[in-house]
């Protein structure tokens, strides 16, 4: 057994990228570490203004400035500082993947980490995935050129990403000659757009990244302006790194079993989005609301931990024995809970060719917790071109933003993202491919629509009444659920063959094995069709005995609706009054004795006729 290694791995990223500031004594792990992304639109300047806060900042590897001056010497083309990012960047391809060019550049203070992306595609995809995250931003304008359509768009996504400290950084002033009044008209014009998308930008800092001005030295031609340069805001940048101080969410990776004889210890494990935890603490998982107290954090060596924080990949014991599944979200019952919904109101990026559209199943990640979805509504989506949210789309198509409501086919636990961002995020799968993301920005109330069939068989005419009558009873689903299905089978096959032989009209079927979660929508499919099963045989008048493995109750719940107007009654072997069973059943020591003790109470409960005597 090995828990997770899965730490945010700084030593790799900064292995990855240029070397930090040559000849440093501090090291940049000593150093607080603030991501910022920057984005603008294309020759703008963003990279010429990235070049520059390495080079004024002395971030630069050991004679990169050098190396990159004499290539335009020998190519007779003018130095740029665009080129030294460009240059860092060919070295850091080389090497690796990278989705998101980094670039770093320290100061006394801090480790600054720049995400600069290629496009916005990718950076949205990273920013929402959780891949980057940044706690501010440089906007980059042309003055010249002023807001541009992708000045807006960049706006609107920094908004969606709920990135609140932002630089607007109005480049190129000195092809204005650092006129005062133009510098004014683009931040009112800016400023309007972005506060129209609730959006306040934290500076508006005249800059020309191509001199030096204002980023790290002041603009000696602009006395006018009196606010910061780029590098003091962004040293005056709040460091939001608060998520150990927020409300705990582990959302539940895997739990490991010890196979060992008598050891039935399981470790939860997970990463911590946020928050803290101690052995002591009261933690509920959620959907199911199973409850327990933290007993152990369990360490890969040497002694346990006595608390685990945002970040850590973390395994836990608990007191005691709780059957949760992987994909549930794990939080500490005095806190503030997640919320809990089959109906997400969202906001979204869609990347996938073919649109996101009404009636097709796609699976929704959202923590850990893989669950089937449908689009069912969408509210608006961006304009492309007049940066206006337009109503009435009936899908979303590539690259757009849009807002929706999404219906999964069971509660999915999360928090709002203006509330707990971190657990906010979801990408939505389609086939293999990550196919959109979003962050969620309300729980809606379940409509009770939210299953799948629509589907109905036209029955005959011979009424249920009168195959009762015949039969000597009424057709009804009896399902056994265990932990282990195979188990459950063998109690059902008995019950079966002993209510048969009493003359039941009865038939057994298994239905132990639902596919692993890797495939959600296979699983969910394989549970429509039990439950299609149900329906028809118990609609046939039969009795029908029903064995399932690794089901929580909101399976069960489906399947009930599903088997409507049949009734379903649920065994529990061994589950611990957690799925809501009609009957539970204390752990037998042998196969007939679970059997002989469901008929008994099966009977007494008036599911089972009694025997003829
Ligand atoms: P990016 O596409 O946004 O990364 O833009 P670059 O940084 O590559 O810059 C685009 C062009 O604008 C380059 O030719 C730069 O030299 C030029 N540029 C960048 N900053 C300034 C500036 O402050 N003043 C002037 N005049 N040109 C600049």
């Amino acid at each position: 057994m090995s828990l997770p290694t899965e730490q945010p791995d700084v030593a790799a990223e900064a292995q990855s990228c240029p070397a930090p500031a040559p000849g440093a004594e501090i090291s940049p792990f000593d150093l607080e570490r603030m991501d910022i992304v920057a984005v603008g639109h294309v020759d703008h300047g963003k990279s010429t203004v990235i070049g520059r806060m390495m080079a004024d900042t002395g971030s630069l590897p050991d004679g990169k400035l050098e190396q990159v001056k004499n290539m335009c010497k020998v190519n007779a083309r003018p130095f740029e500082y665009a080129f030294l990012l460009d240059a860092l960047k060919n070295e850091q391809a080389q090497g690796i993947t990278i989705d998101t060019a980094r670039c770093f550049f320290n100061t006394t203070q801090r480790h600054y980490i720049i995400h600069d992306a290629p496009g916005h595609v990718e950076f949205l995809k990273n920013m929402i995935t959780g891949a980057s995250r940044a706690q501010a931003a440089l906007l980059v304008i042309d003055a010249k050129e002023g807001v541009r359509e992708n000045s807006k768009r960049h706006g609107y996504i920094l908004s969606m990403l709920g990135i609140r400290q932002i630089a607007v950084l109005v480049n190129k002033m000195d092809l204005l000659d650092w006129d005062q009044e133009a510098f004014a008209a683009i931040t009112t014009e800016y400023a309007d757009f972005l506060g129209r998308l609730g959006v306040h930008p934290t500076s508006f800092i005249p800059i020309s990244a191509r001199d030096g001005d204002n980023i790290v030295a002041r603009a000696a031609a602009a006395p006018w302006y009196d606010g910061p340069t780029v590098l003091e805001q962004v040293e005056d940048f709040k460091q939001l790194d608060d998520d150990l101080d927020r409300p705990f969410r582990m959302p539940l990776q895997d739990v490991y079993k010890f196979t060992e004889a008598l050891d039935d210890r399981r470790i939860f494990v997970g990463t911590i989005e946020t928050g803290r935890i101690r052995p002591g603490d009261d933690v509920i998982f959620l959907p199911s609301r199973k409850h327990s107290t933290v007993k152990t954090i369990e360490a890969l060596s040497g002694p346990r931990p006595d608390e685990a924080f945002a970040g850590q990949a973390t395994g836990l014991t608990l007191e005691t024995q709780v059957y949760a599944k992987p994909g549930e979200l794990l939080v500490r019952a005095d806190q503030p809970e997640p919320l809990m919904a089959t109906r997400i109101r969202a906001n979204i990026f869609w990347m996938n060719t073919a649109p996101l559209i009404r009636g097709r199943r796609y699976v929704l990640r959202m923590g850990a917790a893989r669950v089937a979805m449908e689009l069912e509504a969408v509210l608006s989506v961006l304009d492309e071109q007049e940066l206006e949210s337009v109503t009435g789309a009936g899908q979303v198509e590539r690259h757009m933003v849009a807002e929706v409501i999404l219906r999964a086919v069971r509660p999915v636990a999360f928090d709002q993202a203006d509330t707990l961002e971190p657990t906010s995020r979801f990408v939505i799968v389609h086939g293999f491919d990550i196919a959109g993301c979003g962050i969620a920005l309300e729980a809606l109330e379940d409509t009770g629509r939210g299953d799948v069939t629509g589907r109905r068989f036209r029955r005959g005419d011979v009424s249920e009444a009168d195959r009762a009558a015949r039969y000597g009873h009424p057709g009804k689903a009896i399902v056994f659920v265990g932990e282990s299905g195979e188990a459950a089978h063998d109690v059902a096959a008995r019950v079966e063959q002993s209510i048969f032989a009493l003359g039941v009209h009865s038939y057994c079927l298994s239905a132990a094995d639902l596919g692993d979660d890797k495939d959600i929508l296979g699983r969910e499919a394989h549970l429509a069709r039990v439950g299609e099963i149900a329906w028809a045989m118990t609609d046939a008048g039969i009795v029908l005995v029903v064995s399932l493995g690794d089901v929580d109750r909101f399976d069960l719940d489906r399947l009930r609706r599903l088997a409507v107007p049949h009734e379903v009654y649920v065994v529990g072997l061994d589950a611990g009054g957690e799925l809501g069973a009609d009957l539970e059943l204390s752990p037998a020591a042998t196969t007939e004795q679970a059997a002989e003790e469901a008929l008994r109470a099966l009977t007494a409960a008036g599911v089972l006729p009694e025997p003829a005597a």
